[in-house]
Order: C-alpha cells, then structure tokens, then sequence
C-alpha cells in the first residue's frame, strides 16, 4: 500500500516515515500544503496523512479541493492537542479520521489499518482475512488453518494488497505503483520474482496468472 504524508515538523515527519516502512508502507514525504495538492490528485495513493498546519496552503483547504475535485482517498488528520474545532472541520471537509498530537505510534498503526480495510469494504475484519489466510500485520506474516507462514518483507506487502483485493485483476504496473513510493525504481520483473516467492509458500494457484493482464488473488490453497 503507497502512502502519502503532508507533515512540515521534519523531527515527526522523519520519526513516522521511519515506522510507516518498517509496516511495510511505501511512502512519499511533502511538507508543503500546495505541492500536497497537486501530489495527492495526482498520484495513486491508498491513504493519505495530513497535517493541517502547513506552509503553502494550510490542510483544511488542501482537503476541501481533493473532496471538491473527487478524490476518494482516505484521509487521516493530525491535529493539534485540544483543538476541537480543527477536528470538527476536519471532519467537515471529508476527513475520515483523526490523530491528536502528541500520539502513540501503534494508534497511528491501528487506524491506518482500519481505514485501509474499511475503504475495500472490509470494516468487519478485526484482522485481514481472505480466502482461509488471516494476515498478522504486526508480526508481518500469514496462517492458515492456525499454521504460521513466514513472510519475508517484500512477500507481505505484496501478499496485503492482494488480500486488501482479492478476487479483482492486477496489472504488474498498477502493483508496483501501489508497492512501491515514488522515488524507488519500479521493476515489475521483481513482482513476478515475489509472486512466484507467495505460489511456492502459500500454494500454487493462490495467485492466477492472466497472460498479458497481471494476477488475480484467489487464495485457492489447491
Ligand atoms: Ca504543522
């Protein structure tokens, strides 16, 4: 899943850039409200977190146009400490959810996670689950039938946008731009490497291959 954070303190920007890729997030960094704009229209991303106290153009408004414009990302607020009133018009303007300065990292965890499932329609999953495997995102592997699969980092997050779109066909390109942030090389060839990686621990036809269309997830153990 590709992330995008709008943050100008750089000492929290860098502290959550640092956790959000060790969950095995890709993630691209703005600290300024305009570049923000344009960024958050234009690129893929399944979640954004945005700062509303921003240089260039402050957050609110930053949101009030993607809304306006038709973007449907979720998007989670950082607000300051007591500051009720953002929150609210946060709120307003589309925000899915917030976070209140200062806060506990897993909470930031914990609700990017449930804002990601609840974006493919999968609110009711405490734990992402699909066709028989359950995904621990913390320990970064899969089980099935209460066996623990270990995953390496790049199988994980292949294998949670899989889950996260199971049943539906995925082009090599469209993956790597969900895979990977904006500033890493993207070599589709490397997907194919970590999908044949997923068929040999998890099952030969979990993953199905339509020639010249990418993957389809079926988490079919046979
Ligand atoms: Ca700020």
């Amino acid at each position: 899943m590709r992330l995008l954070l709008v943050e100008d303190h750089v000492p929290l920007a860098d502290e959550l850039m640092d956790a959000l890729k060790r969950q095995g997030y890709a993630v691209d960094w703005l600290a300024d409200g305009r570049d923000a704009a344009h960024q958050g229209a234009s690129e893929p991303y399944d979640l954004i977190i945005l700062d509303l106290g921003l240089p260039g153009k402050p957050g609110l408004e930053v949101l009030r146009d993607w809304r306006a414009d038709g973007l449907v990302t979720p998007v989670l607020i950082l607000t300051a400490r007591g500051s009720w009133a953002e929150r609210i018009e946060g709120l307003k303007v589309g925000a899915d959810d917030y976070l209140t300065k200062p806060f506990h990292p897993e909470e930031l965890q914990l609700r990017i996670q449930a804002l990601l499932r609840r974006a493919r329609g999968l609110a009711n999953q405490p734990q992402l689950e699909a066709a028989g495997l359950q995904l621990d995102e913390s320990r970064q592997c899969v089980s099935r039938n209460g066996e623990v699969i270990e995953l390496t980092s790049a199988e994980f997050r292949l294998l949670r946008y899989f889950m996260l779109h199971a049943g539906q066909l995925l082009s090599k390109s469209h993956l790597a731009e969900h895979l990977y942030d904006g500033e890493s090389e993207r070599d589709s060839n490397v997907i194919e490497v970590h999908v044949n990686h997923l068929r040999r621990k998890l099952g030969r036809s979990v993953i199905e291959t339509r020639r010249g269309q990418g993957y389809r997830f079926t988490g079919d153990a046979g």
